[in-house]
């Protein structure tokens, strides 16, 4: 069985090592040998240590290598919405079953790629694209497949994750947990798809779909960095006996679904709470399984690996009995909620004047916007005043309009922040 490998960077280095250092079990596995036919990159020149791979090998012309005709199975490991489309629908076209650790190419143009498939009748696997070694994608789309799952919410960024145990634990700002977050190399150079939330978006897209049997892009996911979050609405998380994550949910409601990815207080005693430094773990709800939780390494060479090894044995094997896996299932075709009416509960944090009659003020905009308060905690500083409300559920719509109208109040200084609760 022969295997082109697109990119060799991070991955795709340790796909080739498993490749040699496993290639007995994997031949066993499989039913024959998995062979390397090429490994396109783009410097060839470029020093790769001791890759136990032959260099003739290495190309710069992708193409050349996934049109050959002895390629059975294409790995692309290069990321990027183009020019790895336009190889995976080649590679497609020309027979060959694909592998791919792309989460920002199947959440935006997943639909595509599957559609293409599943003419040519060969395998679509990416089960890399989301939370690296966790076994995640498998489940949903095959273990999970008899029954009806409701919540998928996780952490699904290492990145973040990082920065923002590291602010709980050392009471840091964001940028000072960055910044060591970047030295310890789990920040990349640019660390805009990170922080800014747009990997969680697009790994929230491919598990929504999967999850609820319908389509979700990138482009239908809310999102929200931790850009903004500061020590401070770290500090008020501890005192509510919570801590802030970066939240990925996907929820089904009825005819519809919603995707969002944002930071939130979750309670200490929830197990996504515990889920520190660069480590992903996704909790999803079933109505007959219940509760289930996968947890492990979301990134990283070896780790992502891993799950690219299990896709290319399952494809393997699927081509030599002449099978193919499930095709795309959105059959559901259920309608994405806006974030406007999305229903959650929220941490509101507000500078005001410590004079009577302010609290009142302030609980009477909540009400006005059909708000329930659930908790008050009011801190004098001075002539001014912190004061904090937690509420119960209410739409995104009800709670911004409250936002805005309490940043109208004389009385109240500032809105110093605004954050969602999750998992009660
Ligand atoms: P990477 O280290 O940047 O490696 C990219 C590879 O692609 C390099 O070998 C590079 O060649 C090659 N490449 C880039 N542009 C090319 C072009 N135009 N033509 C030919 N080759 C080209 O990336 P990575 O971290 O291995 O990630 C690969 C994929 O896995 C991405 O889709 C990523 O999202 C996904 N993924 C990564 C992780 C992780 O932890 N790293 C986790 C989950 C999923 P040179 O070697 O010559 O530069």
């Amino acid at each position: 069985m022969k295997v082109a490998l697109l990119g060799c960077g991070n991955v795709g280095t340790e796909v080739v090592r498993l490749l040699h250092a496993q290639r007995d079990d994997l031949a066993a596995r499989v039913g024959e040998p998995l062979e390397l036919a090429g490994v396109a990159v783009r410097r060839v020149d470029k020093d790769r240590g001791d890759l136990p791979v032959d260099a003739s090998l290495f190309t710069t012309d992708a193409r050349e290598l996934i049109t050959r005709d002895d390629v059975d199975i294409v790995v692309e490991l290069v990321g990027g919405i183009e020019p790895a489309r336009t190889w995976i629908t080649t590679a497609i076209g020309r027979g060959k079953s694909i592998v791919t650790g792309n989460k920002a190419l199947l959440a935006e143009d997943g639909a595509s790629l599957y559609r293409a498939a599943s003419a040519a009748n060969v395998d679509l696997y990416y089960e890399a694209s989301v939370a690296a070694a966790i076994p995640l994608l498998r489940p949903l789309r095959e273990s999970l497949h008899g029954d009806r799952i409701v919540r998928v919410m996780g952490i699904v960024n290492g990145t973040t994750n990082f920065i923002l145990s590291r602010m709980t634990e050392t009471g840091a700002g964001f940028a000072e947990a960055l910044e060591e977050a970047s030295d310890l190399g789990y920040a990349e150079a640019d660390p805009t798809a990170d922080v800014e939330g747009y990997d969680a978006a697009a790994k929230a897209a491919i598990l929504a779909g999967l999850a609820f049997h319908t389509r979700v892009t990138a482009s239908d996911v809310y999102r929200e960095g931790i850009t903004e979050v500061t020590a401070s609405d770290v500090a008020s998380a501890v005192h509510m006996d919570c801590v802030i994550k970066l939240l990925c949910i996907a929820t089904r409601d009825g005819a519809d679904v919603s995707a969002r990815v944002h930071p939130a207080m979750i309670p200490r005693t929830h197990p996504l709470a515990s889920v520190n430094g660069a480590y992903n773990a996704v909790f999803i709800e079933a109505e007959a399984a219940g509760q289930l939780m996968f947890y492990g390494a979301g990134a990283g060479g070896a780790p992502t690996a891993s799950a690219v090894l299990g896709d290319l044995v399952a494809v393997a094997r699927s081509r030599r009995s002449g099978a193919s896996a499930a095709a795309e299932s959105a059959y559901a075709d259920l309608r994405v909620r806006p974030m406007s009416e999305v229903v959650t509960r929220y941490h509101v944090s507000l500078d005001v004047d410590d004079e009577p009659g302010v609290l009142a003020e302030v609980a009477s905009v909540f009400a006005e916007h059909g708000v329930s308060m659930r908790t008050v905690r009011q801190t004098g500083r001075g002539d001014e005043a912190a004061l904090v409300a937690v509420t119960h559920t209410a739409t995104d719509a009800q709670l911004s309009a409250t936002v805005d109208e309490l940043g109208k109040l004389p009385a109240v200084r500032q809105v110093a922040s605004v954050m969602r609760v999750e998992g009660e």
